[in-house]
Parts: structure tokens; sequence; C-alpha cells
């Protein structure tokens, strides 16, 4: 019998066995439960027997409210398996001194370049002309709009943390000029990254494409809605690679379907999976994606690592490298 247990609630699409793991975990004698429980129909009785003998959890989507950690009371700690910790309940973890943690920077470089190439194909119609091609239009185009010099083209960032970064160096070299906002970062941020700091409804009304890059918070529920979404150029496209709930997705339909924006990315959904049904799905000037932004083969391989390693931090007696706090 090993010393402790980790608990895998659900692996997300990892299932490709625990290769990388295991020889982290046999530095401190323990052993792995592969649990793969459904977070959409969380049966609490099997999750309560799991946690019952967990050491250590890690999470995908499955919550860990108060019920959970109330069953599980050999546990030391959480780990988000990713960036967002949504599904963690922090005022009862704080309540219980259990650190709960995540993974905050195994994707930043992928986002960044999925928002940066979703907002690319919006401004050059990748999309769009590869339709009108198979449609057999090679010219005459319905509803063809003109397409812009980028260098001569604004950027926005909205979030200027660790994938707010990564995209504004690289979109420094494409587009003319790059504005950001956030409230929460210093002017020396702004500085090192080279870009402009505005206040939200400058950067909306003049960026040619805005990306999205804010945690989900209270104050960023719906952050942009029907009055920013009317602020920003007709001719302007939007990536929202964050969180679902960050973006008023039906406003964004609206918008899209009336003219008032030219084009719009989503990777993430206020409801996941996304509904098929969903408006926006109608909308020829709409790039879709599964929430995979933040995925690569090498940006996976750092997360299990980085999971691993911060549970075996702590069951070892250290303290945790990426807390995460209400
Ligand atoms: P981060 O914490 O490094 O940066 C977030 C930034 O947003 C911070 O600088 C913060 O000050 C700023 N911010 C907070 N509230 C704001 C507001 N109201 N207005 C403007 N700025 C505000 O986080 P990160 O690693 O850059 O991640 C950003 C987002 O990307 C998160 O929502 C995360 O969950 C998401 N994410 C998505 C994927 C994916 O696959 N789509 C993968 C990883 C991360």
């Amino acid at each position: 019998m090993a010393k402790y247990t980790v608990l895998y609630t659900d692996r997300g699409d990892y299932g490709r066995g625990f290769d990388l793991e295991e020889p982290i975990y046999a530095e401190i004698d323990a052993a792995i439960v592969d649990a793969r429980l459904d977070h959409n129909a969380i049966d609490r009785a099997e999750y309560a027997r799991l946690l019952a003998t967990a050491d250590g959890l890690i999470c995908f989507r499955v919550p860990v409210d108060r019920q959970a950690l109330d069953a599980a009371p050999r546990l030391k700690v959480a780990v988000r398996a990713g960036v967002g910790y949504e599904n963690f309940d922090l005022k009862a973890f704080a309540e219980r001194g259990i650190p709960a943690c995540n993974v905050p920077d195994y994707g930043s470089e992928e986002v960044a370049l999925h928002a940066l190439s979703s907002l690319l194909a919006l401004r050059r119609r990748v999309v769009f002309f590869d339709q009108m091609l198979r449609q057999g239009k090679w010219r005459g185009w319905p509803g063809a709009l003109p397409i812009h010099r980028l260098s001569q083209q604004t950027a926005g960032i909205i979030g200027l943390g660790r994938i707010g970064q990564a995209f504004a160096s690289r979109a420094k070299a494409l587009f003319g000029t790059v504005l950001a906002c956030d409230p929460y970062v210093d002017a020396k941020v702004f500085a090192s990254a080279g870009v402009e700091r505005v206040t939200l409804d400058e950067l909306l009304a003049r960026s040619d494409a805005v990306t999205l890059h804010v945690p989900l918070t209270r104050e960023t529920h719906h952050l942009i809605g029907a009055r920013e979404l009317a602020l920003m150029k007709p001719s302007a496209v939007l990536a929202n690679t964050s969180r679902g709930l960050v973006l008023d997705q039906l406003a964004l339909a609206r918008a899209l379907r009336t003219g008032k924006l030219e084009g719009a990315a989503c990777d993430v959904w206020e409801h996941e999976p996304a509904d098929l049904q969903h408006p926006l799905l109608t909308c020829a000037n709409f790039i879709a994606s599964p929430h995979i932004a933040g995925n690569s083969v090498e940006g996976e391989a750092d997360n299990r690592i980085k999971q691993a390693r911060e549970v075996v931090r702590v069951l070892s007696g250290q303290a945790p490298r990426n807390q995460v706090f209400e």
C-alpha cells in the first residue's frame, strides 16, 4: 500500500496513461487513482467514496466545493489542471487551511497565438474566401467587405497578464498600434510590453481587432455586453479565448447579424460544450473552436508535470508554488 493517494477526478482529453506523472509520484511513494467522473452528472456518493482516501487532488472540471472538501479528511492539496479555477470554492479551502492551486503558465503562448490567428483569419477573411471558392465563386463574392492593411490597424488587448503580454509581443510585429487596458497592473508592465495604456471604452472605440484575456470574476462577468459592443467600430473584429461568461454571446450574435460588428471568434462559451443551435453558429463571419486555445503537445506535457510537481511539493512538506486565493 502506497503512503499517499492522488485522485485525478477528470482528466479531460489526456486519457493517455500517466507516464509523465508516475516517476514524479514515485519520489514520495504516492499512488494514482484515475476516476474519470463526469462533471455534468456527478455521482456524489461515488465522488465522496473516492475523496475519503485522497491526500492530493487534481481536477479539470469537477467542482471542489464545501461538500467535496467535507468528504476528504486526508486532503492536503488540490490542483486545478489549468489556468482558471472557477470550480474551486476558495472560501471553503481557506476555512480548512488546504491550499488550492492551479497551473497558470502552461499554455500562454498557445492561447495568445490562437487569439492572434483567429483575429488574423478574420482580418484577412481566410474562412470567408475558403467558403467562396468551395461554392465556385472565384470572383464576385456576395457580401465581400474591403480588406485593410494590418500595419495601419490597431489591436486592443483587454487584460495584460501572462497571455495578454504574450499576445502583445507578437501583435506589435503585425499591427501599427497596440493598445491595452488592465486596471490592476502598473505602468511599468505597459511600458515593458510596449503598448499604450487606455481605458476599456477608449480601447473598444479605437481598436480594429480586440482580444479578451481577463479571468472570470464577478467584475468581468459579461464585461463585454451590448453597450461595449456598440462602442466598437462596425468594421472591427473580436476574439474571446478567456472565459465564455466574460462575453455576452447573444449580444455578440445580434451585433454580427445587424452589421454592428464585422467578425468574431470564440474558443470559450457561456455554456460548454457549446450548443449546436447557438445563434453564433449561424453567423458567417464567426469562427468557432471548442475551448482548445491552450492546446499543444508540449503545453499539455508541461501542464501534467506541473500538476504532479505541485502535489509532490505540498505532500513532502514544502509550500505550494501556485496557490490561488479569492
Ligand atoms: P493572468 O492572471 O496572468 O492575467 C489576467 C489579467 O487580467 C491580469 O493582469 C488582471 O489584472 C487582468 N484583469 C482582471 N480584471 C480585469 C478587468 N476588469 N479589465 C481588464 N483587465 C483585467 O491570466 P492569463 O494566464 O493571462 O489568462 C487569461 C485568461 O485566459 C483566463 O480567463 C484564463 O482562464 C484563460 N485561459 C484560456 C485558455 C483556453 O484554452 N481558452 C487556456 C488558458 C487560459
